[in-house]
């Protein structure tokens, strides 16, 4: 039997969303209804430095205003959803990770990386050295006396990590050249990104992961994050963004987008009409709802090319 398709959202509660996150949660729904699959929300408030507990009953709130729904994951007290709830998990797999012999404590400082380290060819992530992979337990040890605290990074092969991203199309990156070792726990103790996202998928069954493409250039390493961890390796498809007109993609400072301005001038319906249309996936702006879109959604008529939002005049919609 196959396993059924499971999608999920994995927002950042640090703020409220823009339409810009609406935009890829309403495809990444789609997407997964589109194939009958199930839908997952968690919410990812790994750094508390960023993210504040009030958001995220309003981010939920705030999708299910716009007319997405899901079948797993946060609702109301159920924090086990939440990545700030999960860390026992994340340890669990540093500690697999440890236990290969892969994980080394790093103890350079910002500008020792800078110093040291590469700008990335293709989107301009500095790719680290390996400085301190070879330290010795003694080096290890007189940087410790100094009082310095080490963040954790993982070795990484000279692998090709090859894969078929569901709208990018074929990918493929090369790990020490085009990566480097990556951090797997910060230096607060704060686990990463790349650690806590693979691990989350892996132990929630994700199968299908849509998202922007900002997050392409992060995939290699979760795929092969999810290879050592003994996890099915999801389909992943990359997400075209929303930009403002001066080509910049759409961030918290545009205020007017934000889905608390958007919810006192507007309805879900003109929203929904909106993203579907900047989307590709009408030919003239209508008012609608997400479930009148599941038939007309394909990954040919969304594409790649980001989509510019002039200033939106939501009355005469
Ligand atoms: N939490 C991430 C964000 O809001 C998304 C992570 C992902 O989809 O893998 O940007
Ligand atoms: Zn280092």
């Amino acid at each position: 039997m196959t396993k059924p398709i499971r999608g999920r959202f994995a927002p950042s509660p640090s703020g409220r969303m823009h339409l810009g996150n609406l935009f890829a949660a309403l495809l990444a729904w789609l997407d997964v209804r589109s194939l009958g699959g199930e839908m997952l929300l968690r919410m990812e408030d790994l750094d508390p430095d960023r993210c504040k507990p009030a958001y995220t009953p309003q981010l939920a709130e705030d999708l299910r205003w716009l007319g997405l729904d899901w079948d797993l994951g946060w609702q109301e007290g159920q924090d086990e959803y939440c990545q700030s709830y999960r860390t026992e998990f994340y340890a669990e797999a540093f500690r697999a990770l440890e236990g290969e012999g892969l994980v080394y404590p790093c103890y350079c400082s910002r500008k020792e990386l800078l110093a040291a380290s590469a700008p990335h060819g293709s989107d301009g992530a500095r790719v680290y050295s390996g400085r301190c992979r070879g330290l010795s337990p003694a080096e290890r040890a007189a940087l410790e006396a100094q009082g310095r605290r080490p963040a954790w990074r993982i070795a990484v092969p000279e692998e090709t990590i090859s894969f078929t991203d569901g709208n990018f199309g074929p990918q493929s990156e090369v790990l020490s050249r085009d990566c480097g070792d990556f951090i797997l726990r910060r230096s607060d103790g704060v686990y990463a990104y790349q650690l806590a996202v693979t691990a989350d998928d892996g132990l929630m069954g994700v199968n299908r992961v849509v998202r922007g493409w900002d997050l392409l250039s992060s995939t290699p390493r979760q795929i092969w994050l999810m290879e050592r961890l003994g996890y099915a390796v999801p389909t992943y498809c990359h997400l075209p963004l929303l930009c403002s007109g001066e080509g910049r993609r759409l961030a918290k400072r545009d205020r007017d987008l934000d889905v608390g301005a958007l919810r006192r001038v507007t309805t879900p319906e003109k929203v929904t009409g909106f993203l579907a249309r900047a989307a590709g996936l009408i030919d003239r702006f209508e008012a609608v709802s997400p479930r009148e879109l599941i038939g007309e959604f394909s990954w040919e008529r969304v594409g790649r090319a980001d989509r510019v939002v002039e200033e939106i005049d939501w009355a005469s919609l």
